[in-house]
């Protein structure tokens, strides 16, 4: 695949992976506006616009509050810090993930556990958790991998069981819920990503917690800003993690549309669902749950071949995520090895995100039907 990636970047594509130019020029002069507004307050740390959108984002989530940090991976590292979790601590999470929610679990200097997926879902198996728990289990991480809510009636059955905490990782899912309920609302603490490529971006690094509790609330808005409680006093060290008010201005723009665009993802889930589920594996939706499509990931024959005629006609398509976890070599001393995860194995060789972007056009989008429907007639055509 690289061989093609070097020599086309996105921009010469005709249906580019993402369109981040597109997005922010309808929204060009508004941000800019509250932008200036910034320059001329010059309240650039936790200034006006930080609390604003802390408080538009816990009235999205209905939780009691939000709390802006610097990323979503420090939004899990400091949900991990306020629950006291460190070294000699395990913590339950997926290995076919985003790195960064493995790292900030290695981080705190707790011991990352990993559980295997759903066939179907993507998304951690809530029957192998349970084999996975020792004594020193504090934590459970479930990741809403490609926006769709994980089995979040399980998980929460078995933690409660055992007495664990529910951190989300709803990194790719701002939005996405069960039966109306939002997705980073289950567990004790729902941890956000605000990065460019997430469904609602800054335009920079950026991330966001809620919780209902007020005891971590306080602990992660010191922890956030160097432990101070307040001006002068630190009650324990902390961090630099703060949301710039520079990103929250533009954030406070751009969520207003969040529910519009995660809709417009939606819909071009559907019109792939209905015009290639007989060629490749599409992603289903259950009844009672809103899936709001960061990546909409098909499972395909001979994907590597597809990847390269897609790229051939002008289609980017990625795969999330080309190596597991437990086989980077960052997780060299977690004694993980090949064959530990089948399912995360198997869909790694299978995998292809394809363009799913409020942005596209329908005729991108034919386009990108009409392509795979090609590749595999041909390769039907060929074989006969
Ligand atoms: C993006 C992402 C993160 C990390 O968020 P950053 O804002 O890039 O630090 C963590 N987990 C998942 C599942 C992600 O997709």
């Amino acid at each position: 695949m690289g061989k093609f990636d070097k020599s086309l970047n996105s921009l010469s594509m005709v249906v580019p992976y993402v369109n981040l130019i597109g997005q922010h020029k309808a929204l060009k002069a508004e941000i800019l506006k509250a932008v200036e507004d910034v320059l001329d307050r010059a309240d650039f740390i936790m200034g006006k616009a930080v609390v604003q959108f802390e408080e538009a984002f816990a009235r999205y989530c209905s939780t009691q509050y939000a709390i802006g940090v610097n990323s979503g991976t420090d939004a899990l590292f400091l949900s991990l810090k306020a629950l006291d979790i460190g070294p000699g601590d395990e913590v339950i999470t997926v290995p076919n993930s985003f790195i960064a929610t493995v790292s900030a679990i290695v981080a705190t200097g707790a011991r990352p556990v990993l559980v295997d997926v759903e066939e179907d879902s993507f998304n951690i198996a809530p029957s192998l958790i349970e084999g996975a728990m020792t004594p020193q289990t504090k934590a459970i991480i479930p990741v809403h991998l490609t926006g769709k809510p994980a089995n979040m009636k399980e998980i929460v059955k078995i933690a409660a069981h055992h007495g664990v905490h529910i951190i989300e990782d709803a990194a790719q899912a701002i939005g996405a819920a069960h039966r109306g309920q939002r997705v980073g609302t289950f567990g004790i603490l729902g941890c956000f990503s605000l990065h460019p490529l997430k469904n609602l971006s800054a335009c920079g690094d950026g991330g966001v917690i809620v919780t209902n509790s007020e005891k971590l609330y306080e602990r992660i808005h010191a922890l956030r800003k160097c432990g101070l409680k307040n001006r002068d006093e630190s009650p324990e060290f902390g961090y630099n993690s703060r949301l710039d008010t520079m990103q929250a201005t533009i954030l406070n723009v751009k969520f207003q549309h969040i529910d519009a665009w995660n809709q417009k993802r939606r819909e071009n889930a559907h019109y792939y669902r209905e015009n290639l589920g007989d060629v490749v594996m599409v992603p289903q939706e259950h009844e009672d749950e809103t899936a709001v499509y960061h990546t909409y990931v098909i499972r395909a024959q001979s994907r590597d071949e597809l990847k390269a005629f897609l790229q051939m006609q002008g289609i980017e398509t990625k795969i999330h995520y080309p190596i597991p976890i437990h086989l980077q070599e960052a997780a060299g001393g977690l004694g993980y090895k090949v064959g530990d995860f089948p399912v995360t194995e198997r869909h790694t060789d299978e995998i292809l995100s394809l363009p799913i972007y409020p942005e596209l056009t329908a005729e991108q989008m034919d386009k990108v039907v009409r392509a795979i429907r090609n590749f595999y007639q041909s390769r039907i055509s060929r074989s006969l």
